[in-house]
């Protein structure tokens, strides 16, 4: 079974990082088969080539108004996506489009 927390992971270190899904697999401690599917489940992309933009990350105390407040990592320090806000009117949503797409999966 996997945990909320592990989808929240998956997804993360799905779209947000650089690794493999072989490397992702191994950091929730998955068969890569699982992984995949389980990605597949949330709907997220295939993993393609690593995309060329490397994104920047910041710590909550950098983030300004109408940056993304995905945190993307575990914490010590917690950083966040900082990427621009898709909804400025909305700061129950504070994510870019891209995280607010995952942050929705799986809520029931
Ligand atoms: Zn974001």
């Amino acid at each position: 079974m996997w945990t909320d927390d592990q989808e929240t992971q998956l997804a993360g270190l799905w779209t947000t990082t650089r690794k493999t899904q072989r490397e992702i697999a191994e950091d929730l401690e998955r068969p890569q088969s699982s992984a995949r599917w389980k990605a597949h489940e949330l709907g997220l992309a295939e993993r393609g080539p690593a995309p060329a933009r490397v994104r920047t990350y910041r710590p909550l105390l950098d983030l300004e108004h109408g940056m993304c407040r995905y945190p993307v990592n575990n914490g010590s320090p917690y950083l966040f996506c900082s990427e621009p806000r898709e909804r400025l009117d909305l700061e129950s949503d504070p994510y870019c489009a891209y995280h607010r797409r995952i942050s929705r999966v799986g809520r029931r």
